[in-house]
């Protein structure tokens, strides 16, 4: 049996898209595009941890002529500016993963005045010119809400992942909790909109692709799942046990 969640199962996902005939487009590029957006792939990445496996899927993925946007957190062991500068190398889009609003505790003026100072960070090394949060499903702060005191518009940013995007006309599917399913292990990670596909593995995700989408789809991946060392993987995996039976108890609770 062959493992899920490896780059090589990347490889045959990005294959597929290609095959299939669709078009790959960035968040930025898909934010600032024209209306027809028509059989097209837009293609984000959440670097919660281990950016050295971003770069590794930059690198499967710029093998195909395929460009992304990798968002980064600013944590030290994340925000590493020689591979966010190899990514934005590799012709990608860097972005960023914000959370200053549970960073901050709720307070908005600090976490407006953090998000500036950090995005600044990123502006140091490359051009950013959209952000995602990050979901902390056990804060109880939610990043997002951030805005509806300030405006990101503001910042020379063309949007905000969540917000920006309307999932009425964009199909989202998120890795999160090792699985397609839309909402299983989702505690933040998730947009209202249209009923989704209840995939479950890349195969599933692979075979929905090669029988034709009639609307653009959004896959939100994060690198450190994927990959090719099996201790990494299996590192990777029990952590992924433990988050979602975490997720099960949250979700019955905020049911
Ligand atoms: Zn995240």
């Amino acid at each position: 049996m062959q493992l899920d969640f490896t780059l090589k199962k990347y490889e045959q996902l990005c294959r597929s898209i290609l095959a299939a005939g669709l078009r790959t487009f960035t968040i930025s590029e898909f934010l600032t595009s024209a209306t027809d957006h028509e059989g097209i792939v837009i293609f984000r990445h959440d670097v919660d941890r281990n950016p050295l496996q971003a770069l590794s899927m930059a690198q499967v993925e710029n093998k195909y002529g395929i460009r992304g946007t990798y968002y980064f957190r600013t944590k030290t062991s994340v925000f590493r500016t020689d591979i966010i500068q190899k990514i934005s190398q590799l012709g990608h889009e860097i972005g960023y993963h914000y959370e200053t609003l549970a960073e901050c505790r709720g307070n908005y003026k600090d976490a407006m005045a953090l998000f500036i100072k950090e995005l600044n960070m990123f502006r140091e090394i490359c051009r950013v010119t959209s952000i995602s949060m990050h979901g902390r499903p056990l804060s109880k702060y939610d990043n997002r809400d951030l805005w509806q005191k300030y405006d990101f518009l503001d910042h020379e940013l063309y949007g905000e992942c969540y917000l920006s995007i309307d999932y009425n006309h964009v199909l989202y599917l998120s890795d999160t909790g090792r699985t397609w399913h839309p909402t299983r292990y989702n505690v933040r990670d998730k947009v209202s909109g249209q009923t989704l596909p209840e995939l479950e593995t890349t195969d599933e995700l692979i075979q929905f692709i090669g029988a034709g989408m009639n609307k653009p789809l959004c896959l939100l991946t994060h690198p450190n799942r994927w990959t090719d060392s099996p201790l990494i993987w299996g590192k990777e995996w029990l952590l992924d046990q433990c988050v979602n039976r975490i997720k099960e108890v949250l979700i019955w609770v905020r049911r």
